[in-house]
C-alpha cells in the first residue's frame, strides 16, 4: 500500500485518506472570486453554470445572480459573465453587440486549448477535439471552428471526413490516458494521414488524476466527491474503477450507504475540480462522527448490552 503525500485521518472505523491533488482547481477558483467581486457591486447574470456545484449556485444566487443561456441573445442584467469553460469568440460578440457588458472569467486554459486548436487550423489541419459533444467546453471550441468533429472513442472516428492532415486537441478535463490511446488508435487506422496532437489537457486534471493512481492503490473503495453533472467528477469514479477499485460518484454524505461501507478498511476521498472544500469536509465529518454516532447511539448501545 501507497501513502506518498496523501492525508489521512483515522477514525473509530476506518482509514481515510485524501488524494495529495484533489478538489476545487485555481480556473474555478478565479471564476468564482471574480463573480463575487462584480455581485458586491452589481448584479450580473451567469451564462450557464459557473461551476457544476449546487452549492455553488445557491451562494452566487444569494449574492444576487442569475442564470442565463450562452446562446441566448438576451438576460435581465446589464452584466454578463461568461464561466471559466469558456465560450466561442462569436458568443462574445454577439453579447457585445446586444450591449451587454462582459465579464469573461474563462480559465487560461481553456484559452490555451481555443489558441492550440486556432493555430492547427491556420496551418491547414482539420480540426478534431477530444471531448464528450455537448459540454460546454467543447461547444465553446465548436462555436470558433464550426467544422470540427468531436471524437470521444474509435467508433466517432467515421465522421473524421478523409483529409491529409488532422490537428487534434483534448477538452482539458479529459483522462489523459485515454486520449493518447485515442490518438494512437487515430494513427493506427489511418496511417496515410499526418496526425499532429496538442495535449491539451489542463495540469489540475493530470494531478487529480495520478493521484487518483496512487489513491486506488491503498483505499478498499473511493468517493469522487462533486455534482453529478460534472465530468470530471464523474471521470474521476470511472478511472477508479478501471483502475480495480470500487468507487462511487457522490455529491453530498447523505447518499452514503452503510451498506457500501461493510467490510472496508480504508476509504479513499477524491473530489472534481468544481468542488468546494467543504463538501470534502461534510463527507469526512459524516465519516468520522455521524457513523460513528450512529454506530454508539443509545439504541446501538442498548443491544450491545443485551
Ligand atoms: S479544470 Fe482545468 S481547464 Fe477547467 S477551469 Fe480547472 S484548471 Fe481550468
Amino acid at each position: 500500500m501507497m501513502n506518498g503525500e496523501m492525508k489521512t485521518i483515522q477514525t473509530s472505523q476506518f482509514r481515510i485518506l485524501i488524494a495529495e491533488h484533489s478538489g476545487m482547481c485555481f480556473g474555478v477558483r478565479q471564476a468564482i472570486e471574480t463573480t463575487e467581486q462584480l455581485l458586491a457591486k452589481k448584479p450580473a447574470t451567469i451564462l450557464g453554470q459557473l461551476a457544476h456545484n449546487l452549492t455553488v449556485k445557491s451562494r452566487l444566487t444569494a449574492q444576487g445572480a442569475t442564470t442565463g443561456k450562452l446562446e441566448a441573445t438576451d438576460a435581465p442584467t446589464r452584466h454578463v459573465i461568461i464561466t471559466a469553460h469558456g465560450a466561442a469568440d462569436r458568443d462574445r460578440k454577439r453579447w457585445r453587440e446586444a450591449g451587454y457588458q462582459i465579464t469573461d472569467t474563462t480559465c487560461p486554459l481553456v484559452k490555451v486549448a481555443h489558441t492550440k486548436l486556432a493555430r492547427l487550423v491556420s496551418q491547414g489541419y482539420f480540426p478534431v477535439i477530444i471531448g464528450k459533444e455537448g459540454h460546454v467546453e467543447v461547444r465553446g471550441l465548436q462555436g470558433d471552428f464550426p467544422g470540427a468533429r468531436v471524437v470521444l472513442s474509435p467508433e466517432d472516428f467515421s465522421s473524421i471526413p478523409s483529409v491529409k492532415k488532422l490537428g487534434v486537441i483534448s477538452q482539458t478535463t479529459q483522462p489523459i490516458a485515454k486520449v493518447r490511446l485515442l490518438i494512437n488508435e487515430l494513427r493506427r487506422q489511418r496511417p496515410e494521414v499526418e496526425v499532429v496532437f496538442h495535449d491539451t489537457v489542463c495540469h489540475p486534471t493530470k494531478d487529480r488524476q495520478t493521484s487518483l493512481e496512487k489513491l486506488c492503490q491503498a483505499s478498499d473503495l473511493v468517493f469522487a466527491i462533486g455534482g453529478k453533472n460534472s465530468n470530471n467528477t464523474a471521470q474521476l469514479a470511472k478511472t477508479a474503477v478501471a483502475l480495480g477499485c470500487p468507487a462511487r460518484h457522490i455529491e453530498s454524505p447523505e447518499e452514503i450507504r452503510e451498506e457500501w461501507l461493510r467490510g472496508i478498511g480504508t476509504i479513499g476521498l477524491t473530489a472534481g475540480t468544481s468542488t468546494l472544500d467543504e463538501s470534502v469536509d461534510a463527507v469526512v465529518k459524516h465519516l468520522r462522527f455521524e457513523l460513528y454516532r450512529r454506530e454508539v447511539s443509545p439504541s446501538s448501545r442498548a443491544r450491545v448490552s443485551h
